[in-house]
Parts: structure tokens; sequence; C-alpha cells
């Protein structure tokens, strides 16, 4: 683990950081506060901090009240140094923000047992956070294709409908529906079926462009949203995922299924207001207009 030194003078850095680096952790120096409020807002990964109280610029106070402040996501752990020992002193640097503090002069081992407890709620401060990006991905995506669930897909959707109406931009949403997938199901079984949505989402991703997103909307439905498209472009994105799902069967175990989809394309044009439920609605007729002439086709909305 890396921790930062901030201390004015130098002989208690030197002093404190042969002690750290015995211990086994690495040692960035600051020599004073604001150089130390440099590095903590460079270096990410710094997140334990021994500050002396006394330093000249931002003192050791000030950059608990700094850190503490800025709102940062990433929690700092810090361990106060001083040689004030007073009650009042030591509430005051608590309540600055602080999360421990050593009266000067200490022995190596307060500070040893000190700096492991850091540590450890350190650590467990960043296996919460990684929890808690896990269960926000969870609860975004669809587990079985990666892809954005109907919640969040539709939560894109509002969004680039506001942010379009603001900026005076055109955009599309296209509803797919893949054609007789219950038969896939019945005939190669729900595995075979589990592979063919996998696949399906896969040409999808890849023949959108960077800014698009796809979800998955239901069972077999898949709803893109195109951002700032103009009608050629939805069309030209519309007819590559046709013939990237038509033009190659799906490869599952010995098997080799052809599929196709169907797709409705909703264009809402420049300045036009809409609602999310107008749109979707719109292309999902079009999609069930593509059903009823055919499939493996895209049909336009009409307006
Ligand atoms: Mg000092």
């Amino acid at each position: 683990m890396k921790v930062l030194v901030a201390d004015d003078d130098q002989i208690s850095r030197k002093v404190v950081k042969a002690q750290l680096l015995k211990w086994g952790y690495e040692v960035v120096e600051a020599e004073d506060g604001e150089k130390a409020w440099q590095i903590l807002n460079e270096e990410e990964s710094l997140r334990m901090v021994i500050v002396d109280w006394m330093m000249p610029g931002i003192d050791g106070l000030e950059l608990c009240h700094k850190l503490r402040e800025s709102g940062d996501k990433s929690y700092h752990y810090i361990i106060l140094l001083t040689s004030r020992d007073s009650k009042d002193d030591i509430i005051g640097g608590l309540n600055a923000g602080a999360d421990d503090y050593i009266t000067k002069p200490y022995m190596a081992q307060e500070l040893e047992v000190r700096l492991r407890a850091g540590a450890r709620i350190l650590n467990l401060q960043q296996s919460l956070e990684k929890a808690l990006e896990a269960q926000s991905y969870q609860a975004q995506h669809d587990s079985l294709t990666g892809l954005l669930n109907h919640r969040q897909i539709l939560q894109v959707l509002e969004n680039e409908i506001i942010r379009s109406a603001r900026q005076g931009s055109s955009m599309a949403v296209i509803m797919g529906d893949l054609d007789h997938f219950k038969k896939v199901n019945d005939t190669y079984g729900h595995v075979a079926g589990d592979a063919v949505l996998i696949e399906t989402a896969e040409r999808l991703r890849n023949n959108i462009r960077l800014y698009d997103k796809v979800g998955r909307y239901g069972g077999e439905e898949f709803l893109l949203v195109l951002p700032g498209c103009t009608m050629d472009e939805a069309l030209m994105i519309g007819k590559r995922i046709l013939e990237s799902i038509a033009n190659q069967p799906i490869k599952f175990q010995d098997y080799s299924i052809p599929i196709t989809i169907s797709l409705g394309l909703a264009f809402n044009d420049i300045g036009a207001a809409t609602d999310l439920a107008d749109i979707v609605q719109a292309a999902d007729a079009a999609m069930y207009q593509a059903k009823q002439n055919g499939r493996n086709r895209l049909e336009l909305a009409a307006n």
C-alpha cells in the first residue's frame, strides 16, 4: 500500500519514511500541504495519508477539510501527526475530518498499529466500492447478453429524447424482433436459443456506431437508440443489421441455425417533440408491419 507523508520538517519526514519502508509500505513524500494536495489530486491510488498538523500554507487541518469537502468518491484515510495534545486540539483534528491522530513524540509501534487499522478500513472501503460497482452494472445490464436491460435502455432513450429536443437534433429508434425464435427453442433447445440471443447481441453491437445504444427489450426483442443520426444513416444501420444476422447462420455445437430479424424504425426529425411511449410504440408498430410483410426486413413507422 502506498502512503503519502506530508510534513514540512524534513527530518521527521525521513524518520517516518524509513519506518514505513521497513513495514513494507511504499512512500510518497510531500514537503508541505500544497504539494500534498496536488499529489492526492493526481494519484488516485493514494488513499492513505499521514499529515503533519503544523505546516506553512495549507496545514494538516485544512488538508483534511479539503479532502472531505472535495466530495471525492474515493475515501482517504487520514492520520494527523501533531505535537498538540490537548483534548480541544484532538477534537478539532477529528472534526476536520481526520480518521486518527498521533501525538508527537510517538512510539514507532503505535504508528504501525494505527496504520494497520487504517489499511483495514481502506481495504473494506475498496471492496465495498467494487461491490457497488458490480451491483450497479448488474442492475443495468441483461445477464445473458450483456446488453442494457429493459429499464436501462428506456432510460437511455428518455435521456436522448431530452437531449435531441435541447440540441435540436434528429434521432432514430429501432425495434428488432428475431423471426420464429420460438421455433429455434423448440427445435434445438433452450441452450441453443440462448446462444442465438448472445450471438445476435454481439452482431447488433458490431453494427452500430460508437454512441448508439442497444438493449434487450424483452425475450427476443431488442431496442436500439441512435442519437443524432439522419434518416439515411438510420436506414443504413438497419440494413447492416439485417444482413449481419441473416447472412450467416449461428453456429451452436454441431448445428448451424439460420436466423433473421424484423426491424421497425421510428425516426424523430429535428425539433420534433416526442415522448418515450410514442416513439417506442411507433417503432414497435413498424416492426409488427415488417413481420406482416414477410419478416427479415425493415419497415418505417408512419409519421
Ligand atoms: Mg510541521
